[in-house]
């Protein structure tokens, strides 16, 4: 890794990894199926646009966001070759921007037709709504008369068939996913049998790796792209590479003796002395505060204990006794990712705060600038447009 000097909070995103972890996904798709990249939210934290195109490189071939503006940041940055599926809700001043730039929008409706037409057409996909209860309609005929009439509408063109699991991730569903997947496996057939070149979609980054029968013609996969583990477990175990290291430094190193206390509401009471170190990162980066007394941090190569509360700007960490932590200072500090042979995975830390690894990444704040490299090697991320160019070292855009 290239060593840009030490720094806060820093999130060092390695492309290749985006790339492996897409390649790695391809090469389990039935022949046929594509893989579509989801970057929405800020590409689950990792910075859209560079994981767009790392993926991309992967051999994803289609995109997908969950608003307006994410389209019109991909396309602002020259990612305006790729079909961009939308998946979420939108107004109708979204709706209107988001087709301006080209999106493929979700409808379920005679309704939702005629506003997509209203807002200047283009392409839609039909979601069914097998049962995860959100967008979409329920009603088979109801999709079944939208697919038809979509068919037939001047200035809407019928880009595919969808629907979303709710329990994809979830083993032990009580058969839930096998009977989405049965619903949307018989729709999808009498569909296919009109039009067999129309594209049907189902799969998260969880139902492509736990079901191929998902798949049908593309997979829509965001966590694993980024290597993390759509079940919450090791992503080593599926070949996933995490691709986001989250790192900060000790700034400071102190003794604390037995009794004294540090940080807010003394949530640490020192019961022999030890050298406390501080590392600034706190919840203003998106550290969370439920991380008070509860994770570790790599310093060394060795964990250290997250001791004390977490505050906006800093937390604290136990070093322990011995004289030698006082080496400490000014040495990298990594709160996600590897050291030596200690590893902390966003995974670990979703565990300890009773949540899952995407919460981690998406809650990293603007703040935190993302750092991109190919394993190592320092990157220049964006290729186009001229003058847009990020260096390695400077802050991935960020939209408010
Ligand atoms: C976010 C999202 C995905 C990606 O899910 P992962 O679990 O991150 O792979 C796929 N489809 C839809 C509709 C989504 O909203």
């Amino acid at each position: 890794m290239t060593e840009e000097g030490l720094r806060r909070a820093t999130a060092r995103v390695n492309l290749s990894a985006i790339e492996r972890n897409c390649g790695r996904l391809c090469s389990e798709l039935r022949s046929g199926a594509e893989l579509c990249a989801v970057v929405k939210a800020d590409g689950y934290g990792h910075g859209a646009v560079p994981a767009a195109r790392a993926a991309l490189a992967g051999g994803a071939r289609w995109l997908a966001v969950a608003d307006a503006a994410e389209v019109t940041e991909l396309r602002a940055a020259g990612l305006t070759d790729r079909r961009v599926l939308v998946t979420g809700a939108l107004s109708d001043a979204e709706r209107a921007e988001a087709l301006a730039g080209g999106g493929e929008l979700v409808v379920w409706s005679e309704d939702g037709l005629r506003d997509v037409l209203a807002a200047g057409g283009g392409r839609v996909h039909v979601k069914l709504d097998s049962g995860m209860g959100r967008l979409g309609t329920r009603e088979v005929g109801q999709a079944t008369r939208v697919v038809r009439a979509a068919r037939g509408l001047e200035g809407i063109e019928l880009a595919g068939v969808m629907t979303h699991f709710a329990t994809a991730d979830e083993l032990e569903d009580g058969g839930f996913f096998a009977a989405q997947l049965a619903t949307f496996t018989q729709w999808a057939r009498e569909l296919k049998a009109e039009e067999p070149a129309l594209l049907a979609h189902a799969a998260n980054s969880a139902a492509m790796l736990r079901d191929a029968a998902s798949q049908f013609d593309m997979v829509r996969c965001g966590v694993a792209i980024y290597g993390m583990d759509p079940f919450g477990q090791d992503p080593g175990e599926r070949g996933l590479e995490p691709a986001l290291e989250l790192s900060s430094y000790v700034a400071e190193v102190k003794l604390c003796a037995a009794g004294e206390s540090v940080g807010y509401g003394r949530r640490f009471v020192a019961e022999h002395a030890t050298f406390i170190g501080v590392v600034p990162i706190g919840y203003g980066d998106g550290w969370r505060r439920q991380l008070t007394n509860n994770a570790d941090v790599l310093v060394g190569g060795r964990r250290h204990p997250l001791v004390g509360t977490v505050s906006m700007d800093s937390i604290t960490i136990d070093l322990g006794p011995g004289e030698d932590a006082l080496m400490a200072r000014g040495e990298r500090a990594i709160l996600l990712g590897f050291q030596g042979s200690e590893r902390l995975t966003a995974e670990e830390v979703a565990h300890r705060l009773d949540t899952i690894n995407y919460e981690i990444t998406c809650g990293l704040t603007p703040r935190v600038p993302r750092v991109y490299h190919r394993d190592g090697e320092a990157t220049t991320v964006a290729s186009a447009p001229a003058g847009a160019a990020d260096g390695a070292g400077s802050p991935a855009p960020t939209r408010g």
